[in-house]
């Protein structure tokens, strides 16, 4: 459960169903030792790309956003990253989740999470997950068009509503979702009526100031114009509103994220002092997803164009988790980790480098993942360990050409019995203790 009355980290471990096959639970090492042992172990043969998802990292963020926003419930948004491990790591730590179709529903059910802890926050939703959301009990979501109030009415009238509205500024996020999402201040009014002639309830107003927001002072900017939406629905005589959704674009790096919750507590705090019994809750993706996962990727293929230029292909690539560098204005920086003629030095310290160009595995052209990177000389069956890869990388993976994001295995890296390297605190490494125990039940 998630507490709102105190700033420490809160969990009830209850998750039955399966956790990922492909998971490998290796409790004792560090991650940079964890990753040498599986390169050098069960992926001496195989070298196939892996992911490590570290528990300790989620314990932390978890942690870290009770701290900062301590009455504010994370509904994390499934679509970052479905990890069926990662999402029971989340149950486990109290999070709620936000999903987005049929299928992420089904699989946060799964886990045993009950349909009250999920809200389908998709504002353009198909008939059919409509109805699948009615059958299973969900029954929070969010709208932005008559025409979603209608398919609603229809196939889930009981389903409680949030008004999403187009933030006003998305200035400084990596990803605007206002052009495709988000009633305008003129259409509130309107589509707030014709949900009350529908006989559904509007029970808030839900926002996203667009993912990886950096300017902390956007948030301020939304919050205010969702207190508009609540005097709108006052003024009309509708419902009391009570449930104000910030959204999602937080950002894992410390001083972002501090300033974006300060920024949200203040404007909470400014505007909706006066709106009793009010529940905040956020869609967090990145925050939770970017720092956990690493990948390991090995290099499949050579050539030396000239002593100036060296070309590598590796087993992952564009169409597959590095899909970010595209869609996600991604940019990335791997760690070299040659085993074959580097066995003593595997980081290459204090080797040349050269200038060289990374190749993923398909066939097209487009599939180039660096042009540029200083690398030391690699061989074949080298890795490169990329970090931060949790957030809509597997997730907008896809099967061209026969490589598959989703047939990548993850590790889990649980650091619970090496306390004093991850300078945990006793409440956080006694929570990885349970967290570790939950999952492997
Ligand atoms: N909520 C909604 C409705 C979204 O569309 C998204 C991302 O697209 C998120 C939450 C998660 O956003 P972020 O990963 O920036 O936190």
């Amino acid at each position: 459960f998630w507490s709102d009355d105190h700033g420490s980290l809160q969990t009830t471990i209850s998750i039955r169903g399966e956790i990922d096959k492909n998971v490998t639970t290796h409790p004792d090492d560090s991650s940079f030792d964890f990753i040498h042992s599986i390169i050098n172990g069960e992926q001496r043969e195989t070298k196939e790309p892996f992911y490590v998802l570290d528990l300790g990292v989620i314990v932390r963020l978890m942690d870290g956003w009770t701290r900062a926003m301590p009455s504010i419930r994370p509904y994390y948004a499934v679509k970052c990253n479905p990890n069926h491990s990662f999402l029971a790591a989340m149950a486990a730590l109290g999070a709620n989740f936000d999903c987005a179709s049929k299928s992420e529903i089904e699989s946060v059910l799964s886990l045993g999470v009950s349909p009250d802890r999920i809200i389908f926050a998709n504002p353009c939703k198909a008939e059919s997950h409509i109805r699948y959301a009615a059958s299973v009990g969900v029954n929070m979501t969010t709208f932005d068009s008559k025409y979603e109030i209608e398919k609603i009415r229809k196939w889930h009238p009981k389903c409680g509503l949030l008004l999403r509205v187009k933030a006003p500024d998305e200035g400084g996020s990596k990803m605007q979702l206002g052009v495709k999402y988000g009633a305008l201040v003129y259409e509130v009014a309107p589509l707030l009526q014709t949900a009350h002639s529908a006989g559904l309830t509007v029970y808030g107003v839900s926002f996203h100031v667009g993912s990886a927001a950096c300017h902390p002072e956007v948030y301020e900017a939304a919050v205010l114009m969702a207190k508009s939406v609540f005097d709108t629905a006052a003024q009309l005589g509708l419902p009391e509103m009570k449930t104000l959704d910030i959204g999602g674009g937080f950002m894992a790096e410390p001083e972002i994220f501090e300033a974006a919750a300060s920024a949200v507590n203040s404007a909470v705090e400014t505007y909706f002092s006066n709106v009793p019994n009010l529940t905040v809750i956020a869609e967090p993706g990145r925050y939770f997803a970017e720092p956990v996962f690493t990948l390991a990727v090995t290099v499949i293929g050579k050539r030396v164009r000239s002593d100036e230029l060296r070309e590598y292909w590796i087993n992952d690539g564009i169409y597959g988790s590095l899909n970010g560098i595209i869609y996600d204005c991604r940019t990335v920086n791997p760690t070299p980790f040659a085993v074959t003629s580097q066995a003593g030095n595997p980081l290459c310290k204090g080797l040349p480098t050269y200038c060289s160009t990374v190749f993923g595995p398909t066939c097209d052209s487009l599939d180039t993942v660096m042009r540029g990177l200083e690398l030391p000389d690699l061989e074949v069956n080298d890795w490169l360990v990329f970090g931060n890869m949790g957030a809509y990388t597997t997730a907008a993976g896809s099967e061209f050409n026969g490589f598959s994001t989703s047939a990548i295995r993850t590790y889990l890296l649980n650091p619970s019995t090496d306390r004093e390297a991850f300078n945990l605190d006793a409440d956080v490494a006694n929570l990885i203790d349970r967290l570790s125990e939950a999952m492997q039940t």
